[in-house]
């Protein structure tokens, strides 16, 4: 499966540490679980989130007595996966919700350069597309060079419709004019493209809060969803930009992309633990194929194996 392939290094890299964990002790002691507190940290998990979890063992260990060794993977998967549940990570699938008037569901994506949001809106598109929905995609990231030109050449691989005004253009005009095409032509979703530069929080949240205003014109109530996109195999870092977006404005669903090829896949745990924003989508790899929905059960299945 290609969920298991994505996550294989994440996998080999948990597991083998945890075998580490209790190699020559027969029961769960507080030198098992300093270690295991060390191996989730190591696997980005994040400190907070890894606490949580050790605490709630530690009880677990406290309460049977004596807990085996080689319980100890078992009880590790039920408590991320009860983490995972709690949330609210819901399993979604590509379904996009109706709106009053027919109008079109519009999807506003937000990330910094080289995270993968333009391979994410392609992937997305492809997907929508492929369930038979009508796509208008938004070159609004008119600020990093080529990515215009990269959202057009998406545009052409899946055979959607894109509104470009060129490079330098204004985002908020952009924005404008993509739900007006997105009406006019009847679409059922909008996937509109924005800049990220967080260097310049201020100036972030003005223009994204000026793209908002100007879409709720013509489409009430959108953006439906703000989706940020985030790399997992930048650890620790996805975490800072998922906060620091999220004091920009309000982030409602998380991507998380280039799981493959990166043994830091526990970021997905910790970031929808410590966010409370449901992650969405997974990358696990660069063709169109390669994003998923996200679903707590195949996802602790592939990380446990
Ligand atoms: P942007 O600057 O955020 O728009 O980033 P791009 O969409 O241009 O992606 C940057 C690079 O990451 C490209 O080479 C993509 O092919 C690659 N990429 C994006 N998502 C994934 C993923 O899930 N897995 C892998 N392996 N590569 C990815």
């Amino acid at each position: 499966k290609k969920l298991d392939q994505g996550l294989e290094k994440t996998k080999e890299s948990f597991l083998s540490k945890i075998t580490r964990t209790v190699v020559g002790k027969s029961k769960v002691d507080d030198e098992v679980l300093d270690e295991l507190e060390e191996v989730l940290i190591t696997s980005d998990v994040g400190v907070k989130t890894t606490i949580k979890i050790i605490e709630r063992i530690e009880e677990r260990v406290g309460r049977e007595k004596y807990v085996n060794t080689s319980e100890l993977q078992g009880i590790l998967r039920s408590e991320i996966a009860a983490l995972l549940e709690e949330n609210n990570t819901s399993d979604i699938d590509y379904e996009i919700p109706t709106h009053p008037e027919n109008n079109p569901h519009v999807i506003m994506v937000v990330g910094v350069n080289g995270v993968g949001k333009t391979t994410t809106i392609g992937k997305l598109a492809y997907q929508f597309k492929d369930m038979g929905k009508k796509v208008v995609l938004g070159a609004a990231d008119t600020f990093r060079a080529a990515a215009v030109d990269q959202l057009i050449i998406w545009s052409e691989r899946v055979g959607v419709k894109i509104v470009e005004q060129g490079m330098q253009a204004d985002p908020a005009s952009v924005a404008f004019e993509t739900l007006q095409v997105a009406k006019a032509q009847g679409a059922d979703v909008v996937i509109i493209d924005t800049a990220g530069r967080l260097h310049n929080k201020v100036n972030l949240m003005n223009e994204l809060t000026k793209i908002k205003r100007v879409m709720e014109k013509v489409v009430p109530g959108a953006p439906h969803e703000i989706l940020l996109v985030l790399d997992g195999s930048t650890g620790q870092n996805a975490y800072e930009q998922a906060k620091q977006f999220s004091l920009a404005t309000e982030i409602n669903a998380l991507a998380i992309t280039k799981l493959d090829g990166t043994a830091k896949g526990g970021v997905v745990i910790g970031i929808s633990d410590q966010m409370k924003i449901p992650v969405k989508y997974i990358g696990v790899g660069e063709q169109m194929m390669d994003l998923q929905p996200f679903n707590k059960k195949a996802f602790v299945d592939s990380l446990f194996g």
